[in-house]
Order: structure tokens, then C-alpha cells, then sequence
């Protein structure tokens, strides 16, 4: 409370007692009026010795008056009755209740009383009747006793009105000094309450002027409460706002959680996060899984160990809990992060990851990785093995190069790699099918394996690849004899599926350090060796030499060359005339390639052919062809056809139809004036593709001749299969006509055969008039070969052809 709030209750309780005081003041005051009136009636009412004395003066005016009517009849009974009455009314005063006070104080006075009384009483009959004499003596005797006793009384009275008197006196002193000291009193008391009112009056305008004050402060405070209040309001928007976000915020999370949960517990791997008490935060229902724990006992809150100790004794000891939480224990007092495989108890294998938490626990995922790591095994497996013969392939054997090769680096010694190539396995496939092909494959490989032992590595690179590798032993010795006992074994025959299948292979060696320090030059040393021996002969081992080398070299070289070739147009075609064996004409001459090349001169197709077929070159070469021959042999006497030598890589390409007949309609040769010579080796690719090529072409007109029939794995069927017009029979068979009477047999049933199928037979190679009657007399009917004619190039043949009908007996 404030000191003017104290001061103006101070005040206002002044105020009341001074209020109370003037009250109590005036009931005081109308107190003492009451009794000061009291008293003046009392001192003008109580004249008590005035009575007495009356009485007495009365009484002796009686006794006057009696005993002038008696003696001198100077006043009359009128008179007499008169005083006499008078003094009947005094002594009735004096019976009154003023004088009672005064006569109660003395028995003696009482008694004058009531003596004066008795004697009035008696009187009264005389005093009726005075005029009767004696009546007068009479009476005066009867009052003569009394007037000493009533003037003593008198003088009582007296003394005793003056008592009265004095008491009145000091009564009315006291009520004026009262009255008086009330009086002051009460001026002083107003003179209080004006002091008061004045201070109350200052107090009331310091507490206006305080009042102004809180008046000024409450309006400021006001204004500042309403900033205040819209504060408040913004405030609270903005917390309205983020309540509503909170809530927003809330129902993010409580989907989140759901999301949580759901991911938490779909996911593949286990989890666990523990606190640093090592009690469960939380898991997983695949933790729970994974170690078989019984899900009512999983809480969060729960040790870890109670989980690990929960599990039942019968279970396997250590269970698979306390077999990672034994792993983990050295990890949690280390703190660090970790990421490893754990073998259980129960065989399964899991990857741990766990990771120490910054609070002090930690949280470890775990992955049953046993399907998977047995999946990747088998795909390692897979990666480093052929999947037909189960052999390490040609990653896992370089891998095992470079560890051998390191070996042998290390502690010196040496090791050969083997390149092997089954020779002619295309035409086991292709004859007796792939399964059996398959199977022989398989064989090859256990034979390998057997050989082998733990000596070395047997590998396939596919298709019918194989190599091995020998680590140490005496070099180039051992690899020699290792090649040799190979082509023993593998050359014996084999029995699949009831057939009796012969096989052989060439082999190419290299030997490290020798020809080589790394696995790659190695093996490329050990192909070209492997390159050699097939060109040699097959059936044989060839160790790599250094000038391999340079011939792929030197191969390289011409494949570079081609390619310029090719855009610098360095080709040119010659012809050479097929011979109708009965009339002697030309009815066909057949385009044969040559490679004018700037340095080196004219170079033969067999040269480059087979490198442009390597490198695809032969599409745009073999097109070039079409069109050349197409147009040079236009010009040729219509009876004249070309044969067109086609590759099997040519006839492997989509657009061999639509150069045919883009060569035919740029030059506007007839198709019947064509013939495309086709090997061996193109109807042993793709049966269906191939038939329905053939058929394309020969719908155009174009006629199909089978050139170098007996070189490759022919098979006679070959001839129903496919739609074919003509057969050239090798020139090989020709060249042995003399020497070989088999030969001459080959040629005979071959003609016999094509006759029958409605195929024309060429004779190739034809050098001699012998030959020339023998393969006529065999039935050929065409006939070609140096004996005719030589290659000659385009402007000689179209002489020759431009002269009349030439007839080749007569050229050659
Ligand atoms: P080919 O189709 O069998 O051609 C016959 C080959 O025998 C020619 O060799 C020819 O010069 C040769 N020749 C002909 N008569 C005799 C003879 O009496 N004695 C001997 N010793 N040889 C004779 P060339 O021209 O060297 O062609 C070789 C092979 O190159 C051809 O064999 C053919 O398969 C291929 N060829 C030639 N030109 C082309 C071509 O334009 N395209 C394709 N893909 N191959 C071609
Ligand atoms: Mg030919
Ligand atoms: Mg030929």
C-alpha cells in the first residue's frame, strides 16, 4: 500500500473517532442539559425551607387571626377560615413529595408533621363552627404547642435548603466546567477535524496528482498494452500457426513413424540400436527372426543380455545372439565402427555392420548373406569357368598365369602355355550334330583334366579352344612332351552316343620367360604358334618363334593396306573362260580378283582374300565386284555368262540379295547371264537361312554353282538339299588324275551324281588335253583351267570373246 492510501486511512479512522467523539459529545452534552435541568427545577422546585417556613409563617398568621377575631373581632371567621385553609394547602405541601426528602431524614421532624396534622384535624370541626365561643380558645389550644416544634422545624428546613442549595450550586459549578470542557472539546475536536480535513484535503490532492500520475502511466500503459495486446495477437497467430504446424508437423511424423516402422520392419536386414546401458532401443522384426528370439520377450528397454540369456538351454550353445554379441563386445569397448561377416553357430553366415552411436550406444544392422554368398560363390564360380565342360576359363587361367608367372619370377624356374584347337570340329557339329558335338567337347576336357592332374591348369576359352598351362619342370622339354602325350590322347578315338567320333588338334606353344613374361604375350605368342601349326598341317605342335611374329606383322601391315585399297580402287578383275566340254565354246568366264598393288604389283585374291573376309572388308570388295563384273560382262556376246566368286561372309550379310539385284539393274546384264559360285563352307553355316538365300537368288534368275566341291566336309546331301545348278569339282582331284585312279573315281561319281540331281559338272584346273579327255569321258560338262585359258584381264577377254565363236580346243 502506498504511503498517502496509509495516510488517508490513518485519516479516515481520525475521522470516525472524531465523529465519535462529537457524537458521544452531544449525547454528553444532552446528558448534562437533562440534568442541569433537573436541577434548576430542583433548586426552583425544592425550596423546601420556603415551605416550611410558609408552614410555619401560615401558622402563626393563623394564631394571629384567631386571636384577633377572638379578642378584637377586627377580622372576621371569613379570615380565619382563610389562614386556616392556607395552612391546610401548606401542610399539604409540606406532605408533598419535595419536602418528603427532607422529613424522611428525621423522625422528630415527622413527627411535628403529624402532630401539626392532628391538631389541624382537630381543629377543623372549631374552626367550621368559630363562631361558637370557646370555639376559638379551644382551637387555640390545640396549635398554641405546636408553633415552637414548626419554627424549629423552620430553622431545619432552613439549614437544610441552604445544604440543597450549596449541592445545586457545586452540581451546576461541575456541569459548567463539564459543559465548559466539552465546549473546548469539541472546538479543539473541531478544530481536529478541520486540521484533519485539511490534510485529508492534501493527501486527497497529492493522491489526485498521484492519480494524474497513474492516470498518465495507466493511459501509456493502456497504449502499451494494446501494443502489447497485438503483440499478444500476432503472437498469438503465430503460435496458432505453429500449433497448426506443430500439428502439421505431428501427423508428418506420426506418418513418418508408420513409414518408419514399415521400412524398419521390411526391410531384408535385421537391425538393432541399443543405448549406452546396452539395453534394446529399439529392433526389428527380422532381428527378432533371424535369432529365433521369442517376440514377447523383445522390448524396448530390455539388456541386450537378458535377450541373449532368454533364449532356452536347449537351444544351441552359444546361441547365434551370443555368438555376435561375443564379437561385438571387444567392438563396443573400442567404439569404432565395423563392417565384417560372421559365421553362426547354426552354419548360417550374416554381414555385421555395426556403428557406435555418439551417446554411447550403438546400432548394428545384420544380413543373412548365406543364399547370397553361396549365389556369388556359384557366380564366381560361373565367372571363372566354362559352364559346358566346367573348366576355368579364360580369366581364371590368366589369373593363374600371373600367379605362376610371379612364382617363376620369384624363385626362377619357367612356365609353357599350350593354345589347343580341335581340328575340324565344325564338322563333327555340323554332321553329327551339336549335343554330340557338345559331348565331345566334354570328353577332350576329361581327357585334358586327366593328363594333366594337379600339374598344371586346363582351360576352355570356348567354342573348340582349350589351353594349358604348365608351371615349371625342365623347359622347352616338358612342354613338348606334354604336347605330344596331348595329341596322343586326345586322338583316340571316342564313343558318343553309340558313334564312333575321331578327333585331333593342333597345339601352339610358348614359354615363359622366353616368349613372354605376362600372360597376354604369352598367349598371343602360344596362338600364333597355334596359327602355325593348323597352317602346317594340324595334327601337330609348333613352339612360337620370333618370326610369327613379324608375319602377323607383316599381316597387319596388309590389313592396312586393304583398307587404303579399298578407297583408292586398287582392284581389278580377271577373267578366265568355262568351256562347254561338248561344243569347245566359251559359254561362261569366271571373275577372278586381283590387287594391283602400287609397290608390290599384281597380288592374287588368296593373298588378301582371306584377310578382307577377317576384317569385313570383303562386303564393300565383294559388291565392288558385282557391279564391275556385272558391267564388263554386259558387253560380252549374250551366250557368255560371268561367274561371280561370292565369300561365305558375303553370304552371312543381310544384303547380298540387294546387291545382286542392284548389280544386275545398274548394269543391265540379264540374271541368267549370272552365276555365283558359292563354297562348301556356306551351306554348313545356318541350314534354313542358307536355303532360303539360295532360293532368293535363283528366283531371280541367277544360277548357284557349289565351287571346290571335295575340299571341305562335302557330304553328297548336300547336293539334294540345296537348290544348286552347278558342281565345279576341286582342281585337286584334276591335278591327281594321273597319279590317283581314286580321284578319277571322286570325279566319276560326282558326275554321275550331278547328272542325276540335273547339275552341270565343271571340271577346275584343267592343265593337259589328258585330263581334259578324262574328265570328258567322266562326264563332265564343263571344263576349266589353264588348258583353255589363263586369267586375263577384261579388255583380252572381251577380244577374245569378240572374236567369232572361239573355240578353246583350238586356244589351248
Ligand atoms: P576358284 O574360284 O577356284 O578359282 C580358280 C582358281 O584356280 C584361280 O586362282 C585360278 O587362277 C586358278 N586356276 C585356274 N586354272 C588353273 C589351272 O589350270 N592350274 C592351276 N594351278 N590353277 C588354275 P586365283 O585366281 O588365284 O583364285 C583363287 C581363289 O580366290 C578362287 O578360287 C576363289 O575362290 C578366290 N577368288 C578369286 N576371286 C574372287 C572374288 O572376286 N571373290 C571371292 N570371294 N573369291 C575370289
Ligand atoms: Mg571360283
Ligand atoms: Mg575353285
Amino acid at each position: 500500500m502506498t504511503k498517502p492510501m496509509k495516510a488517508l486511512r490513518t485519516i479516515k479512522l481520525l475521522l470516525v473517532v472524531v465523529i465519535a467523539l462529537f457524537a458521544i459529545a452531544a449525547s454528553y452534552i444532552s446528558v448534562l442539559i437533562v440534568e442541569r435541568q433537573a436541577t434548576l427545577r430542583e433548586v426552583s422546585r425544592y425550596n423546601v425551607a420556603w415551605l416550611v417556613s410558609q408552614a410555619t409563617t401560615e401558622f402563626a398568621r393563623l394564631e394571629q387571626r384567631l386571636s384577633a377575631f377572638e379578642y378584637s373581632r377586627s377580622v372576621g371567621p371569613d379570615e380565619v377560615q382563610l389562614r386556616f385553609d392556607i395552612v391546610l394547602n401548606r401542610l399539604k405541601l409540606l406532605e408533598s413529595g419535595d419536602v418528603e426528602d427532607f422529613l424522611a431524614a428525621s423522625p422528630e421532624h415527622m413527627q411535628t408533621v403529624d402532630a401539626l396534622n392532628v391538631a389541624i384535624e382537630r381543629s377543623k370541626p372549631f374552626i367550621d363552627d368559630i363562631e361558637q365561643p370557646g370555639a376559638v380558645s379551644k382551637v387555640l389550644a390545640l396549635l398554641a404547642p405546636l408553633y415552637p416544634k414548626l419554627a424549629a422545624l423552620a430553622a431545619a428546613a432552613n439549614t437544610y435548603g441552604g445544604a440543597r442549595v450549596a449541592d445545586d450550586q457545586q452540581q451546576l459549578v461541575r456541569l459548567h466546567w463539564l459543559f465548559t470542557g466539552l465546549a473546548y472539546g469539541l472546538i479543539l475536536c473541531g478544530v481536529a477535524f478541520i486540521l484533519l480535513l485539511l490534510w485529508h484535503n492534501r493527501l486527497l490532492q497529492r493522491a489526485h496528482r498521484e492519480l494524474h500520475t497513474l492516470t498518465s502511466d495507466l493511459q501509456r500503459t493502456t497504449r502499451d498494452l494494446g501494443t502489447a495486446n497485438q503483440a499478444v495477437q500476432d503472437a498469438n497467430a503465430e503460435l496458432h500457426m505453429q500449433n497448426y504446424m506443430l500439428r502439421a508437423r505431428d501427423k508428418e511424423l506420426r506418418t513418418q513413424n508408420e513409414r518408419f516402422d514399415a521400412a524398419l520392419n521390411n526391410m531384408s536386414q535385421a537391425l538393432c540400436m541399443v543405448d549406452s546401458d546396452q539395453r534394446l532401443i529399439v529392433c526389428n522384426e527380422r532381428f527378432v527372426s533371424l535369432f529365433d528370439l521369442d517376440p514377447s520377450g523383445v522390448k524396448p528397454g530390455t539388456p541386450i543380455l537378458q535377450l541373449i540369456e532368454s533364449m532356452p538351454l536347449a537351444h544351441r550353445t552359444p546361441s547365434n545372439l551370443a555368438a555376435v554379441h561375443a564379437r561385438q563386445e571387444a567392438l563396443i569397448r573400442q567404439h569404432a565402427a565395423s563392417s565384417y561377416f560372421q559365421e553362426l553357430p547354426d552354419g548360417r553366415t550374416v554381414a555385421i555392420s555395426y556403428q557406435p552411436m555418439a551417446e554411447g550406444g550403438w546400432l548394428a544392422t545384420y544380413e543373412d548373406i548365406t543364399e547370397r554368398r553361396r549365389v556369388e560363390a556359384r557366380i564366381a564360380h560361373m565367372a571363372h569357368h566354362d559352364a559346358l565342360t566346367d573348366l576355368p576359363n579364360r580369366t581364371l587361367l590368366r589369373e593363374r598365369m600371373e600367379q605362376a608367372l610371379a612364382g617363376a619370377r620369384e624363385n626362377g624356374g619357367s612356365t609353357a602355355i599350350l593354345c589347343l584347337d580341335l581340328d575340324r570340329f565344325k564338322g563333327v557339329n555340323d554332321t553329327l550334330g551339336h549335343p554330340t558335338g557338345d559331348a565331345l567337347l566334354k570328353a577332350v576336357s576329361e581327357r585334358l583334366r586327366r593328363c594333366i592332374g594337379q600339374d598344371g591348369v586346363v582351360a576352355r576359352f570356348g567354342g573348340d579352344e582349350f589351353a594349358i598351362l604348365q608351371v615349371g619342370g625342365e623347359q622347352p622339354k616338358d612342354a613338348r612332351l606334354l604336347a605330344e602325350r596331348v595329341l596322343e590322347i586326345i586322338g583316340e578315338p571316342y564313343g558318343l552316343d553309340g558313334q564312333h567320333v575321331i578327333a585331333g588338334t593342333s597345339i601352339g606353344i610358348a614359354v615363359a620367360p622366353r616368349d613372354g613374361t605376362s600372360p597376354d604375350q604369352l598367349l598371343k605368342n602360344a596362338d600364333m604358334a597355334l596359327y602355325r601349326a593348323k597352317s602346317d598341317g594340324r595334327g601337330i605342335y609348333r613352339f612360337f618363334e620370333s618370326e610369327m611374329d613379324a608375319q602377323v606383322q607383316a599381316r597387319r601391315f596388309v590389313e592396312l593396306d586393304l583398307r587404303r585399297a579399298v578407297d583408292a580402287e586398287e582392284f581389278e578383275l580377271y577373267y578366265q573362260p568355262l568351256i562347254d566340254l561338248k561344243s569347245n565354246q566359251i559359254v561362261a568366264c569366271e571373275a577372278l580378283l586381283r590387287w594391283n598393288h602400287p609397290e608390290r604389283g599384281l597380288i592374287g585374291p588368296g593373298d588378301f582374300i582371306p584377310i578382307a573376309e577377317e576384317i569385313g572388308l570383303i562386303l564393300p570388295i565383294g559388291e565392288w565386284v558385282l557391279r564391275k563384273a556385272c558391267t564388263e560382262a554386259y558387253s560380252w556376246p549374250k551366250h557368255v555368262s560371268v561367274a561371280i566368286n561370292l565369300s561365305p561372309v558375303q553370304f552371312k550379310s543381310r544384303n547380298l540379295v540387294q546387291a545382286v539385284i542392284l548389280a544386275l539393274a545398274n548394269s543391265g546384264l540379264s540374271p541368267q547371264r549370272l552365276e555365283l559360285e558359292i563354297t562348301e563352307s556356306v551351306l554348313l553355316e545356318d541350314n534354313e537361312m542358307t536355303l532360303s538365300l539360295l532360293h532368293q537368288l535363283r528366283n531371280l534368275g541367277v544360277s548357284i554353282a557349289l565351287d571346290d566341291f571335295g575340299t571341305g566336309y562335302s557330304s553328297l546331301s548336300y547336293l539334294r538339299s540345296f537348290p544348286l545348278d552347278k558342281i565345279k569339282i576341286d582342281q585337286s582331284f584334276i591335278r591327281d588324275l594321273a597319279e590317283h585312279p581314286d580321284s578319277l573315281a571322286i570325279v566319276q561319281s560326282i558326275t554321275r551324281l550331278g547328272t542325276s540331281l540335273g547339275m552341270q559338272t565343271t571340271a577346275e584346273g584343267v592343265e593337259t588335253k589328258e585330263q581334259l579327255e578324262q574328265l570328258r569321258a567322266a562326264g563332265c560338262t564343263h571344263g576349266q583351267g589353264y588348258y583353255f585359258g589363263r586369267p586375263q584381264p577384261a579388255r583380252d577377254i572381251a577380244r577374245l570373246l569378240g572374236e567369232s565363236r572361239p573355240r578353246m580346243t583350238e586356244a589351248a
